[in-house]
């Protein structure tokens, strides 16, 4: 299976068009040791031909344009993108599926309650079925089995399991409360024809027992990297929520995700999701070293893996 990292950085990319944290700032005038990144994006392939899209980020027309191996292969108008897992209803999740709205044919894989949210919610979401035939909506169970196929070439094996019930801010708490709280967040964990698996979590509220478990069977883990600290958004604009408050475990401290995961033996682990305030994302600091030398690694834009 190769896998493709399109794009890093959490919701608003690095830099980011209204930041200048100290990471943004020096990004933009040129002293920065590290690299710019787009809002996350991953896709996969088993077969060379049909490449499935995790999630769909704000950024997903430049990062195809990017990317040779996603652009048209046949004479007129077609895609090798054979569909599009959703995770989440995060705007940086599915806003880049309003770039996938030229009368192409592609299934969405998402749970009930996220389709719910985009086809009766927000009305710009039906220019996807425009006319008959163009995108299908398959449901998905939040704790299932279920195969990423397509209308052609390989199928890839995906097993998910909720991580969390929290809807995005856009979805009203009326709304939130009528739909099945374990469909908000998906962790997913896709498997290869060599029989190696990838999980997939750019969106981590909390690791428990259960989660280990799952991950210590993995080869390859793509797992939120959005906040070094707790208080980190607090810092940067003085206010606002803290990174536990938005959903994410961050990766220092004692509850964070470097302490929780740092028994996982298996996997090649892999921080995605990166926001722009993150001080690791520079790679001079003391976080980039402290995070490299218990194993991670800060996931690139344009990286390709294979498992
Ligand atoms: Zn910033």
């Amino acid at each position: 299976m190769l896998i493709k990292i399109l794009g890093s950085a959490a919701g608003g990319g690095f830099p980011q068009w209204n930041c200048n944290c100290r990471n943004c700032r020096s990004l933009r005038d040129g002293t920065f040791k590290g690299k710019p990144r787009t809002q996350t994006q991953v896709a996969i392939c088993q077969d060379n031909r049909a490449w499935f899209l995790l999630n769909a980020s704000p950024d997903l027309r430049t990062q195809i344009e990017a990317t040779p191996v996603l652009h048209p292969r046949n004479h007129g108008r077609n895609s090798p993108i054979g569909g599009v897992l959703l995770t989440s209803g995060d705007i940086d999740q599915i806003a880049g599926l309003l770039s996938l709205r030229e009368l192409q044919p592609f299934p969405i894989y998402c749970t009930p309650s996220i389709r719910r949210i985009l086809q009766e919610d927000n009305s710009m979401f039906a220019m996807l079925n425009r006319v008959p035939g163009q995108v299908s909506w398959t449901d998905i169970s939040c704790d299932g089995s279920f195969c990423l196929q397509g209308d052609r070439g390989v199928g890839i094996d995906c097993r998910v399991f909720s991580l969390g019930s929290r809807f995005p801010a856009y979805v009203s708490p009326d709304r939130s409360l009528a739909l099945k709280q374990e469909d908000a967040l998906l962790g997913v964990i896709a498997s290869s024809s060599a029989d190696r698996h990838m999980a997939y979590m750019p969106a981590v509220p909390d690791v428990d027992d259960s989660l280990l478990e799952q991950l210590e069977e993995t080869d390859l883990l793509l797992f939120d990297g959005t906040f070094w600290s707790d208080d980190e958004l607090i810092r940067v604009q003085g206010s606002g929520s803290t990174a536990g408050e938005m959903g994410h475990i961050p990766v220092s401290g004692a509850e964070g995700s470097l302490r929780k995961l740092a028994g996982l033996r298996r996997p090649r682990k892999v921080f995605v999701h990166i926001n722009n305030t993150n001080p690791m994302l520079d790679e001079t600091g003391t976080e980039y070293a402290q995070v490299r030398a218990a194993g991670w690694e800060v996931a690139e834009d344009g990286w390709s893996l294979d498992l």
